[in-house]
This record gives structure tokens, sequence and C-alpha cells, in this order.
């Protein structure tokens, strides 16, 4: 199957009321689990990383990863690069091969944010290239940085972002936050409601980690056709490899990254079912 651009997956996931399941990884078991959970499900799926797991890998490395695995899978695969926030970042990312990135340049003034996102937008598109961004904050930690408040999107500030920006994918601030979460996510399903008549694009869904798997459906049905699971994927493969790791003999990194790549496809095959990406590819 082809290695393709997030757009594409995240279009028809959206006029079919679904969402593509977009999943981060760190290493080479990780991004196998995830196209063997797709696989195994039928499903089109995205992989992703942050800027500090490219750091962590090398960015062509990743990209070369994730482009050998997808010339074998026989699902649509997408590399998309998460949260990244400076122009020069991003153009190395699609330099190198990503197929979809994400600017967040939510932490600058509204217009600022917009003059930024714009000129990512217009050069991206110029090579073929999904673009994602963000207005409003999405609560709680990614890569080292921390918002304490979350600041929820205004639906009409939204539209003036998308279409001054002429981003591809629009992730709204709905009171989802980074991380695990601490109780119950209050999540703002008529703030979503509105940001996706506003907007009109396919939206995102931030910190899918924790969020209970109906509200995670509700907000498909109200517009997001992309949700990112970061942190769930983290923490199931370390579980298994400190786990596999009681056993003093064990010595082998195949013993317990193994049960690390069996742990997260599992968990990702679980994420497609709540994302109704089953049986799209
Ligand atoms: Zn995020």
């Amino acid at each position: 199957m082809p290695y393709v651009t997030s757009g594409q997956l995240i279009r028809e996931a959206h006029k079919n009321h679904y969402a593509v399941p977009a999943f981060n990884f760190e290493n080479l078991e990780m991004a196998q689990a995830i196209i063997r959970a797709a696989e195994r499900e039928h499903s089109p799926v995205l992989l992703q990383t942050t800027p500090s797991t490219v750091d962590y890998l090398g960015v062509e490395q990743a990209y070369a990863v994730v482009s050998s695995l997808a010339r074998h899978a026989a699902v649509p695969i997408a590399l998309h690069l998460d949260h990244c926030e400076t122009f020069e970042r991003v153009m190395q990312a699609i330099k190198a091969g990503y197929s979809s990135v994400m600017i967040d340049a939510s932490k600058l003034p509204f217009a600022e944010n917009i003059a930024l996102t714009k000129k990512v937008a217009e050069t991206a598109h110029a090579m073929g290239i999904t673009v994602e961004a963000e207005l409003g904050k999405v609560g709680g930690k990614e890569d080292g940085l921390s918002v304490e408040n979350a600041a929820y999107t205004d639906p009409q500030e939204a539209e003036e972002f998308v279409r001054n920006t002429g981003v591809d994918l629009f992730a709204p601030a709905i009171g989802t936050a980074h991380g695990f979460y601490k109780g119950e996510p209050k999540l703002d399903f008529d703030r979503l409601a509105a940001v996706q008549q506003t907007t009109r694009v396919p939206l995102v869904l931030h910190g899918g980690s924790g969020i209970p798997d109906e509200k995670v459906r509700n907000c498909i049905a109200l517009g997001i056709a992309k949700v990112n699971y970061a942190t769930e994927l983290r923490y199931a493969a370390t579980a298994a490899v400190r786990a596999a790791l009681q056993d003093e003999a064990v010595f082998d990194p195949k013993k317990y990254l193994g049960k690390a790549r069996e742990a997260v496809e599992k968990l990702c095959i679980q994420k497609i079912a709540v994302c109704g990406s089953a049986n799209r590819v």
C-alpha cells in the first residue's frame, strides 16, 4: 500500500463520520505494532512523532522506519510531525519525507499564530503536504511544554484562523489535555459542534489517552476525524517491559521489547475500534 498524505485519509474519514487514529511511536517496535494493528483491522493509520522523538531517533531515521514498513504494509500509512513550533523544523521534516505536519504556534498571539501558520501552509501545500494547526490551548504536558489553564477555542476565531491560514486540519481546544487525566475530563461538546459549524474542515482531537471511549465517539460524530494517542501507548510499552524484566534471567532485548510490541498492538486494535476506522481500507 502506498505511503500517503494524512489529508487523503482524513478527508475520507470526515466524509464518512469516522476518525483516523494517529499513534505516536518512539522506536521500531512501536511503529511495527501500530502498523500490525492497522493491517489486522484493515484500518488507515497515521504514525506520528513529536519533535523530541525526532531528536531521539533522527528525522531521516524516523522517516526511514515508517517508509520501509509502509512499503510492505497492506494499509495506507502517513507519517505526521506532531506539535512542531518552528518553520525550520517543519521544513526539515518535509525534506526528510514526512507527508503531514502540525505547526503549533498556539503560544503566539492570534495574529502571529495566523502569520506563521499561513507561511507553513503555503510552503507545505506547494509540496503536496497536509498541514494541521491549533488555536487555543490543549492542557497538560506535551514534549516538555506544560499548559496550566487550557484556553478553549472560540468558534468565530477558529473560522477566521482556518480561512486566513488555509490549513487542512484544525485542532480546537475543547477541554482535553495531554498526558493522563486526574479526574474525568470535561469536554465542551457544544463548542466542538460550533467549531465544526464555522470551520467545516476535519478536526483533530489531542490528548486522546484516557478519554472514555463514548466521549471520543461523541467527538467523532461532531467532526473529529483524527484522534491522537500518545501517552497510553508509551504506558503500555513501558508496563510490558517492566513486567518482562521482573524475570532477572531475561537479558535479550528481543524478549522484553517484543512484549512491548505485543502490548502496543493490542492497545492500537482497541483504539481503532473506538475510532470506527476498521475495515475502511
Ligand atoms: Zn497534542
